[in-house]
């Protein structure tokens, strides 16, 4: 049994597998950058090492001192949290073939799931509904390749087989803009992904974000925990998240779920992953899997109950799944607003000393964070800091705890998009429930124009 566990990550998602390690019993080593040292789970943690200087590249995604600091500290596993490491699968490959557990899938199967063009294939082949698409990357030829978009029909979307981040992608209404579009896609995917593959889909306009968490363990169990809604986004990123959907039925969520779980069991998935799909008029189209825990898990704990990094610690010590399909209940409406530390109005990040923090309260309410009163934030990582998350019996309920929440929350010394978070939380079609993935861009953009304009 592990017991002990390498935390190979940071801020609050570093914190979060600490908590469940120490709920557990296992012992923690924390890795940390040299502007990390200060981070409240390296002083939570039984062991630390330090992994490196502040830069990512060499520290937190630095594969040898990471792996070093197993062998030094005599862990077992390894955490990868999200982002850094988690979907890279040399990492995966590399902490396994170095005799430790790599708390994930496969590495096969991140390296299926890491490349959209083959996750897409074999989801087609698990009969997982997909946007319709060019299938294969795009070649060199213009001409073959506007006879595919063509078919597809305008607009479409060139999008990185190896992007991520929400970056990699370009929208393209017409014939004309398309050689370049693919051109310049690939270029870009190239230089922040090494990888210049591309690939078509028809670009949904109206579509919500729908995703469904799974988890699977080694002995071919799979279930489902259904779904969470992520179309609140900014430059395709999530900003807001909740669960249930509003508006999907059971049937639906039951039929979706179920198609998930048997694709989990075809590609012999392991642990904690979540399948992203578009979802427009009633129809659901995978865009990609993601291969680890989420940043918007806890909005699925609260309303199953299931402590999702517990249960990913329970796979990788090779036990099997403890919780049927037909336990798994849904209780209640919960939302998640994530905390940047960034400009609310340019999104400019705000790094700097946090002179007083003070976490809200109350019945529902849960915070995911690593700040404390003098913590400093550093300008070298993302700038979510904290995620409120908010419960409540239903909707209504839930969203009212959310607004109380956030008006509690005090983070001084550095700006926050609580005020964003605010506006969200009484903003009319988000209280109605089932806004699209453009919703918020171009509230954004009117609130803009409307400042302007004064
Ligand atoms: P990433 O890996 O960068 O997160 P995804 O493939 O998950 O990329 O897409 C991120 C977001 O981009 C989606 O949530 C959605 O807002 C938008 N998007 C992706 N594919 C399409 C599409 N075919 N049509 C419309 N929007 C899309």
């Amino acid at each position: 049994m592990i017991e002990k566990i390498v935390i190979a990550n940071r801020g609050e998602i570093a914190l979060r597998v600490l908590r469940a390690c120490q709920a557990l019993g296992i012992r923690t080593v924390a890795v940390h950058s040299t502007v990390d040292r200060n981070l409240k789970h390296v002083a939570m943690a039984d062991e630390s090492v330090c992994i490196g200087p502040a830069a990512a590249a060499h520290s937190y995604l630095n594969v040898p001192a990471i792996i070093a600091a197993a062998e030094v500290t005599d862990a077992q596993a390894i955490h990868p949290g999200y982002g850094f490491l988690a979907e890279n699968a040399d990492f995966a490959e590399r902490v396994e073939r170095s005799g430790f557990i790599f708390i994930g899938p496969k590495a096969d199967t991140i390296r299926l799931m890491g490349d959209k063009v083959s996750a897409i294939k074999a989801m087609r082949e698990a009969g997982v509904p997909c946007v319709p698409g060019s299938g294969d990357p795009l070649g060199d030829d213009p001409e073959e390749n506007a006879a595919i978009a063509r078919k597809i029909g305008y607009p479409v979307i060139i999008k990185a087989a190896g992007g991520g981040g929400g970056k990699g992608m370009r929208v393209v209404h017409t014939e004309m803009a398309l050689h370049n579009g693919v051109t310049m896609t690939r270029s870009e995917a190239l230089a922040a992904f090494g990888n210049g593959a591309v690939y078509l889909e028809k670009y949904l306009e109206t579509p919500r974000h729908v995703e469904i968490q799974v988890l699977a363990d080694n002995h071919g169990n799979a279930i489902h925990l259904g779904e969470r809604d992520c179309s609140m986004q900014r430059r395709h990123q999530k900003v807001v998240e909740e669960a249930p959907a509003p508006g999907i039925s059971v049937e639906q969520r039951e039929r979706i779920g179920a198609v998930c779980v048997e694709a989990c069991k075809r590609i012999g998935y392991r642990g904690a992953g979540t399948f992203e799909f578009l979802y427009e008029r009633g129809e659901f189209y995978f865009i990609e899997m993601n291969t680890r825990i989420q940043v918007e898990h806890p909005v699925t704990e609260l309303i199953t109950g299931i402590d999702l990094v517990t249960e990913q610690i329970r796979v990788a010590n090779g036990l099997p799944l403890r919780i049927k399909q037909e336990d798994v209940r849904f209780n209640g409406h919960a939302i998640e607003c994530r905390i940047n530390a960034e400009d609310s109005d340019t999104f400019m990040p705000s790094p700097g000393m946090v002179h007083r923090f003070h976490a809200p309260g109350g019945p529902g309410i849960r915070v995911d964070t690593h700040l404390y009163d003098g913590y400093k934030i550093p300008p070298n990582y993302d700038a979510m800091v904290a995620k409120v998350i908010a419960h409540g019996p239903d909707r209504a309920t839930a969203i009212a705890r959310m607004r109380v929440a956030l008006s509690e929350l005090v983070v001084e010394g550095v700006k926050t998009n609580t005020a964003l978070q605010q506006r969200n939380m009484v903003d009319q079609m988000f209280g109605v429930g089932g806004a699209n993935i453009h919703y918020l861009e171009r509230r954004l953009a009117q609130e803009r124009d409307n400042a302007k304009g004064k």
